[in-house]
């Protein structure tokens, strides 16, 4: 299969790797190229949505997934669909929300791969309601290593399924899957915002009202300092009933629109993006929002996808790229993410908002990154002393029994990760039994010898 070779990069835009990538539309082409691998492997690769890494494989092959995007079968009663794993959460939006049925788990982008939500088992809004994405997949189809496809489910066989869920495609291609989609009335969410004025405050009242709401996040000021250092604007909310609408809504309450407003350009003048600039931005962006606002109706890309609005954000931070930094501390460490916060925005990084969330429960997931407690997500540019930063705060974090996660990740130590992820042992013992020559590899693999 003709497979060229083109450089490669994340979301991040840092360190591109040339791979040989192959368009594959389903499970015959995929595995024709792994018939024909080399001895660098093969590795799936979705919209290219994680941050470093984890879908680039130096010298190997890549199989671009996104032309395996079909909708394979519907039950509209149950809200079941059965998909091709390279159909991307912005494509089962616009066939399934006007017919009633919303994704189960969407990240703050909607061009994510139902494989890379596999393979990331990524989080949403609602973790504290219902967990990650691979606890909606009833079941996954899997392209191992020995070319057989194996239907894997949390029942069949858990160990593959669990490793598979957050695997960062190291177990196989995942090449079909059933997903539990979740009834909706309307299209439109009823908000709640709130600002809050500092860190403390903003902690306590996601302590206390959380629970409440089926989706909840908060936007902070990363570069406020002293007695503002924390500063947010929280916002939760929940889908509308249909009767909630106002009449005009009403007629057509599933209706589902999104419009991508501007794009970045190609060329960003490198130096545009520094703290006094950031620092205006949010001032303006914290003072622009309510103090407190109730039940005010958004739209679905409004509330869950706003960046989405502009296309190609990623190319603001110029071409040196930036880095994207998230982590969890657990519940009970709360001084650890002040101390985080403090060392953040006393660092001179001009990362724009950040996002704080509580995590629910955790899952069986081996690589899965959420697990009860505080995480925070940030985007910083590549500047100097930013490698230092993030090392200080892996140690914080590993300290404290919290971790960082591989989908946003480009240079965390190996050692430190593997304190972070005690079952990393059994997910390796799970990939050694059913890819046991290690054919499914990656860079991020190869960096933290996975
Ligand atoms: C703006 C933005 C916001 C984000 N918000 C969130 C968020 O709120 N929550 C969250 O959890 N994540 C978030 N992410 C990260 C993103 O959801 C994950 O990185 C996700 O994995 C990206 O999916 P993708 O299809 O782009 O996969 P890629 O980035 O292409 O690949 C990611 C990993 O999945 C593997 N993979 C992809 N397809 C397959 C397949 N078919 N079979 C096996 N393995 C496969 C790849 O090998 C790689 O290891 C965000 C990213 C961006 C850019």
């Amino acid at each position: 299969m003709d497979a060229p070779v083109v450089p490669l990069t994340g979301w991040g835009r840092t360190a591109p790797t040339p791979a040989h990538v192959a368009t594959v539309h389903g499970e015959d082409e995929a595995r024709e190229v792994l018939q024909g691998r080399s001895q660098r492997g093969v590795l799936a690769r979705g919209l290219a949505r994680s941050y470093g890494d984890a879908a680039q494989n130096a010298g190997g092959h890549v199989l671009d997934m996104t032309a395996a995007d079909r909708v394979l079968a519907a039950d509209l009663a149950t809200g079941e669909i059965d998909v091709e794993a390279g159909i991307s959460l912005d494509r089962l939006m616009t066939l399934f929300v006007p017919m009633g049925f919303f994704v189960p788990v969407t990240a703050g982008t909607r061009y994510v791969t139902v494989g890379g939500a596999i393979a990331a088992d990524i989080h949403g809004k609602n973790h504290h309601r219902v967990g990650s994405f691979s606890q909606h997949v009833r079941w996954l189809d899997l392209l191992t290593a020995d070319g057989q496809v194996r239907r894997v489910s949390p029942e069949a066989d858990p160990d593959l399924f669990w490793a598979t869920a957050g695997g960062m495609g190291l177990t196989g291609v995942i090449v079909r899957a059933r997903v539990q989609m979740k009834p909706i009335e309307s299209s439109q969410i009823l908000v709640d915002t709130d600002r809050t004025p500092d860190l403390d405050s903003l902690m306590t009242l996601l302590t206390e009202t959380d629970h409440l709401y089926d989706y909840s996040v908060a936007w902070i000021d990363c570069v406020a300092k002293g007695a503002r250092m924390g500063r947010s604007v929280l916002t939760r909310g929940r889908f509308a009933h249909r009767d909630e609408l106002p009449p005009k809504k009403q007629a057509d309450p599933l209706r589902y629109a999104t419009s991508i407003k501007l794009s970045a350009p190609n060329v960003f003048p490198p130096g545009l993006l520094n703290l006094a600039t950031v620092a205006a931005f949010n001032e303006l962006w914290y003072h622009k929002s309510p103090k407190r606002k109730r039940d005010q109706l958004q739209s679905i890309p409004t509330f869950f996808h706003p960046l989405d609005g502009v296309g190609a954000w990623n190319r603001i931070y110029g071409p040196r790229g930036f880095v994207q930094y998230q982590f969890t501390v657990p519940f009970g460490q709360e001084e650890a993410m002040r101390e985080a916060m403090v060392r953040i925005s006393s660092s001179g990084a001009a990362s724009f908002l950040a996002v704080l969330k509580r995590f629910g429960e955790g899952n069986p997931g081996m690589l899965s990154y959420p697990s009860p407690g505080w995480t925070l997500a940030l985007d910083i540019p590549v500047i100097k002393g930013l490698a230092a930063l993030l090392d200080g705060l892996d140690e914080l974090v590993v300290a404290v029994g919290g971790r960082i996660y591989l989908a946003k990740d480009s240079r965390v130590r190996p050692k430190l990760f593997e304190q972070m992820y005690p079952q990393l042992e059994t997910f390796r013992a799970v990939r050694a039994r059913v890819d046991p020559d290690g054919v499914f590899t990656s860079d991020l693999a190869r960096r933290l010898s996975l």
